[in-house]
């Protein structure tokens, strides 16, 4: 579709740097031609521009979500994910997922891992316009030692699964990485920590060492491939940075060390606290265990203050939702990490919204090309009713946005993406995870009394 001439006038104009916004006119067609004064001599020049009144509106780039599982289909486990998932279909429905995401005003999208190789079919396909959705850089499985992610004994001794592949030995590390980059991604994601079932009570645990991340990233590197890690303890994100990791996601719980290392080489990092905000706030609901719920506020609360002290420190944080599971479904909470950021990481509205959009470039490899209104850049321009540059959270108000422009040309956000039906053998199971006792479905208690 041919992307018209556009000229926006009134709106308060947010140009993705975190510079203060004001009222300006912003014209593009599938560019940014101009914002302020002369995107008013550009639209007199054009035979024909669709004119839009933003008064009391932001104009704003299109969010990047820096942490999205396009492939995942929102699982309620990793069993579903594993064994009840087939290629082709995968990737249709990837494709039905990513109109709900663009929709939602994500015009970009970084996808660290994939089910099969799911995610770079669909990058292709929306490159060549035969698909609708965000712009996309993808991963392809995640690299994982035997012990690592979060999935335990789901995960096999050797080979691919799910979303990631058992690299072994230091040969298997090279030949992956290489296989990789030949089906072109555009990362390397290395699952750098891990649970180990028997020692579940310390959380997730390094599960790579430091000659294997450095073999790992130089490996990517001679590929021209950026490497990125999923680090969730401190050691693993020091490591990682000291082995010259390109981006980490989480980096939970830094101490000092993990701290320094992230702060000399300025390793950006998608905190990701989405997927915690949302269990933590709302876990109820989706039948969380109040333990589980009460981690999840202090990952956010303790994690939150290190990461804060890196941001201050010149560390780029990008925004990433974890979309992509039954917690997190697709369309919903791309904008609710900016929440994160500014309740509790104490970033103002300008900070976070930069780190959503111009700092989000990162994760393509592209700072400064993406992300920002800037002319010559792609036209990716969402406007928000309100003024999202002193309250975040109207990005997710239904009916929030007014418009969404991906390479200039408007996404209909106000058709609602038609319901889906079950497709056959997909969800291990049709009922809620709550086990069916006489308790929850009679109303009887232990000793056969009515409650
Ligand atoms: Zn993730």
């Amino acid at each position: 579709m041919p992307a018209d001439a556009v000229l926006i006038e009134n709106g308060l104009v947010f140009d993705g740097t975190g510079t203060p916004a004001s009222v300006a006119p912003v014209a593009f067609d599938k560019i940014i031609r101009a914002v302020g004064p002369a995107a008013l001599d550009w639209a007199r020049d054009q035979a024909d521009v669709r004119r839009i009144d933003a008064n009391g509106m932001t104009v704003m780039p299109g969010l990047i979500d820096a942490h999205c599982h396009i492939s995942f289909d929102e699982p309620h486990s990793n069993d579903e994910l594993f064994f009840h998932r087939r290629e082709g279909l995968a990737a249709i429905v990837a494709a039905y997922n990513a109109r709900k995401v663009l929709r939602a005003g994500v015009t970009s999208l970084f996808d660290a891992d994939s089910i099969f190789s799911v995610s770079l079919d669909l990058r292709d396909a929306i490159e060549a316009g035969i698909a609708e959705g965000p712009h996309m850089a993808c991963g392809g499985n995640a690299l994982f030692t035997s012990v690592g992610g979060t999935a335990g004994m789901l995960v096999p001794d050797e080979g691919a699964i799910g979303y990631l592949k058992v690299t072994r030995t230091r040969d298997e590390i090279v030949a992956e990485i290489r296989r990789q980059a030949k089906r072109g991604v555009d990362w390397i994601k290395i699952h750098v920590t891990g649970i180990i079932p028997r020692q579940k009570a310390s959380g997730e645990i390094q599960v790579w060492n430091r000659d294997e991340l450095q073999l790992a990233a130089d490996t990517a590197h001679e590929l021209g491939l950026p490497i990125v890690g999923h680090c969730r303890n401190a050691s693993s994100t020091r490591d990682a940075a000291r082995a010259g990791f390109d981006m980490i996601l989480h980096a939970t719980f830094m101490d000092d060390a993990a701290l320094a290392a992230v702060v000399d080489r300025k390793v950006p990092i998608v905190p990701s606290l989405t997927f915690q905000a949302v269990l933590a706030e709302h876990g109820d609901r989706v039948g969380a265990n109040p333990e589980l719920r009460e981690t999840f506020r202090r990952e956010i609360a303790e994690g939150g203050r290190a990461l804060r002290q890196a941001y201050d420190a010149g560390v780029p944080l990008l925004c990433g939702s974890e979309s992509g599971f039954s917690i997190t479904p697709y369309g919903e909470w791309h904008w609710r990490e900016l929440q994160v950021l500014v309740e509790d990481l104490g970033l103002t509205p300008l900070q976070a919204l930069a780190c959503a959009t111009g700092e989000g470039a990162r994760a393509f490899g592209r700072p400064g090309q993406l992300g920002l209104l800037k002319p010559g850049l792609p036209a990716d321009v969402i406007v928000v009713r309100g003024d999202a540059t002193t309250d975040v959270t109207l990005l997710g108000r239904p009916g929030g946005l007014a418009h969404v422009f991906k390479d200039g040309v408007r996404i209909d956000t106000e058709t609602p993406t038609p319901p889906r039906g079950p497709l056959p053998s997909w969800r291990v199971s049709a009922f809620s995870a709550a086990p069916a006792t006489r308790a929850a479905t009679l109303g009887w208690d232990s000793d056969g009394e009515d409650r």
